[in-house]
């Protein structure tokens, strides 16, 4: 293999790479390849929230269900069920209480 050879070669091997990288761009936002993975991400950061919140409210739960009935202090704004002072969350709609 002569030099000329070699330098036809790095070039071939360059313009493949380029190609490929050209290529490959057009293919991720055709098929929308981009999106779906940012929306796939995006809806795992969800989910982790959700369930947070869920094991939140079974938390409160568990609390409400050791408690007497004497520390009922004020209703839910959205259902009208009773709190108690230490809740978080309604334990009827699962609003989040704020007092
Ligand atoms: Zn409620």
């Amino acid at each position: 293999m002569d030099m000329e050879d070699f330098s036809s070669f790095l070039l071939g091997v360059v313009i493949i790479a380029g190609l490929f990288l050209l290529l490959r761009e057009f293919w991720c936002w055709f098929w929308k390849i981009n999106e779906i993975k940012d929306l796939t991400i995006a809806n795992g950061k969800k989910f982790d929230k959700m369930n947070q919140t869920l094991s939140d409210i079974l938390d409160s739960n568990v609390e409400i269900s050791n408690r007497t009935s004497g520390l009922i202090k004020s209703k839910c704004k959205k259902c009208a069920g009773s709190i108690s002072v230490n809740d978080k969350y309604c334990q009827y709609c699962g609003e989040e209480v704020n007092q």
